[in-house]
């Protein structure tokens, strides 16, 4: 793994505590009502907005709420339903056979273990910190495309590989404050950080950033 960028314990407080004054009430922004919808809307989420998924779980969950529902479904009646999130044919294939899974091993839930979440279909280390985090309280850093590019302009990391930001952003934030730094992170990459074009003009972390210092360099 890469060595993370010399930043001392100081600096990291002091960008956690910025992140935290502008985002005192991130969260996430996927709607559901029990880790088992969480799931099912994090599978749909990828390379789609949280906003879009929310549109087609309200649908969705008011005719399936468990995975029961969702297993007497095919592929195609599945596909159907889920097409505006994108990727539709491999959501569902990994839907319909995740909750084959947490039928025929957890008796129908969720479980609240980040190793088990990582096994089940289609759930890889982001889709379980997540659920695991969200739905269970669970202290994990879901890595996600905002948190990746974020971490990195600021240098809180210094990997383009999820699961080594993933290791080097728990390693320099306090566990207590694992949940609430992926979700301040994912905002501040939504509202500022932009993936083109970050907002570095109105940016309240332009004097810690490694990245805006490199643009005066
Ligand atoms: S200063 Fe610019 S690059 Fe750095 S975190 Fe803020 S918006 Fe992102």
């Amino acid at each position: 793994m890469p060595p993370i960028l010399a930043m001392t314990a100081g600096q990291i407080t002091q960008i956690l505590r910025i992140l935290a004054d502008a985002y005192p009430d991130a969260h996430c922004e996927l709607n559901f009502n029990s880790p088992f919808q969480l799931l099912i809307a994090v599978i749909l989420s990828a390379q789609c907005t949280d906003k879009r998924v929310n549109i087609v779980t309200e649908r969705l969950f008011a005719k399936y709420a468990m995975p029961e529902d969702f297993v007497q479904l095919s592929q195609a009646e599945l596909e159907a339903e889920i097409k505006e999130c994108g990727l539709f044919h491999t959501k569902a294939k990994h839907i319909l056979a995740t909750c084959s899974e947490l039928l025929q091993k957890f008796h129908g839930q969720v479980p609240a273990d980040l190793a088990l979440l990582v096994g089940l279909p289609g759930v890889g280390r982001k889709t379980a910190n997540v659920v695991a985090s969200n739905a269970f309280g669970i202290p994990a850093i879901g890595v996600d495309t905002h948190v990746l590019r974020v971490a990195n302009r600021i240098g809180l990391a210094n990997s383009q590989k999820v699961e080594q930001v993933e290791m080097q952003l728990m390693q320099v934030i306090p566990q207590e404050q694992w949940i609430n730094s992926h979700h301040r992170l994912v905002w501040h990459g939504r509202r500022v950080c932009e993936a083109r074009h970050p907002k570095c003009a109105i940016c309240p972390l332009q004097q810690n950033c490694r990245y805006f210092a490199a643009l005066g360099a």
